[in-house]
């Protein structure tokens, strides 16, 4: 490890995040006489979808919200989705929705996710959140870039300035960080898998995203000494022999990367636990913003 480098403990973080949430939830209960409500949408039985969504319900509660679960068979047409949406965007007691993704294959996802009323938006999915993030405007940022750009103002306070890069271009993570990023002044770099010399590239950089989706694609030798390293991807190898299950891993090496940088995320206990955290946080402020309060200090 380099002198002084650390991991970033996400963990910590975001349970601290949680903590101070489920803190903000009774003055709002107090100005409105209910608490914030997240509702989740489950189509068909997917087994891994199921579990995020049951991790979901349960932190919504523990923060003191209410959890509507709702779910559809696997052969739900787009109308039946898209009516289940319009009765929670016409639901007093919503005030975020998400439709846990991916839908079974027939079924339309952009169309469906567009039909989500962008103030309960609370994945920042739609193409009004997806605009209002691009023109710098308040709305439903994306859980996942919105936590990694919290743990970064953590460690390095102002990024006014800083180089960045954000390796990956998805619309989940990669084009809302780059965002992110911008609207916090650094300067930014991103990359996709039509970059040239992307370790060229990284080795200028203060600040490094990578949301590829490669197991440790990202060496240690391409990091600057001292930059700040968020590795987002989750990527499990092939199980050792004997072993049931391979390891996680992200999408950076990290004993190369904690060698050379000043911190580095690692997987799992990075980024990870900070997207239900940040849907936590999304939820509160959508429903702030709903009820016609300013939004929650400090989020
Ligand atoms: P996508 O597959 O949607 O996007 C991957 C991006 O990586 C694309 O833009 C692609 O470029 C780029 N890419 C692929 N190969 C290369 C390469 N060799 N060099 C440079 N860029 C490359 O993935 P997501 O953004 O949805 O997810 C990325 C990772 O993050 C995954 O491991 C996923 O599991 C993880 N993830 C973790 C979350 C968490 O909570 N921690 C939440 C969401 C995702 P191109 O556009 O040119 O194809």
């Amino acid at each position: 490890m380099a002198e002084g480098a650390q991991p970033i403990d996400g963990k910590a973080f975001a349970a601290g995040l949680r903590a101070r949430i489920a803190d903000a939830v009774p003055a709002f209960e107090a100005a409105t006489g209910r608490v914030p409500g997240l509702a989740v949408v489950l189509v068909g039985d997917d087994p891994a979808s199921a579990v995020y969504v049951g991790s979901k319900g349960k932190a919504t509660v523990a923060a003191g919200m209410a959890s509507f679960e709702h779910r559809l068979p696997a052969t739900a047409t787009q109308d039946e989705v898209e009516a289940l949406l319009a009765e929670l965007n016409a639901d007093e007691t919503v005030d975020g929705i998400l439709l846990q993704l991916p839908l079974p294959g027939h079924l339309d996802e952009q169309a469906a996710v567009a039909t989500i009323d962008p103030d309960k938006d609370v994945d920042g999915l739609t193409p009004v959140s997806a605009g209002r993030l691009a023109l710098g405007i308040a709305g439903m940022v994306p859980c996942t870039p919105y936590g990694c750009l919290l743990l970064l103002q953590d460690r390095l306070g102002d990024l006014g300035g800083k180089d960045a890069v954000v390796i990956g271009r998805s619309i989940l993570v990669g084009k809302p960080m780059a965002a992110l990023l911008l609207g916090a002044n650094a300067t930014v770099t991103m990359a996709h898998s039509r970059t040239k010399d992307l370790p060229d590239l990284v080795r200028r950089a203060d600040i490094v995203v990578a949301a590829v989706g490669r197991p440790e694609m990202v060496k240690g030798d391409w990091i600057k000494p001292g930059a700040v390293v968020i590795d987002v991807g989750i990527n499990r190898l092939p199980p050792a022999e004997g072993a049931a299950k391979g390891r996680l891993v992200g999408d950076v090496d990290y004993a190369g990367a904690i060698a050379v940088a000043d911190a580095v995320t690692p997987v799992p206990g990075g980024v990870g636990p900070m997207t239900i955290a940040c849907l936590l946080r999304n939820t509160l402020v959508a429903a702030h913003r709903r009820a016609g309060l300013a939004d929650p200090e400090g989020f």
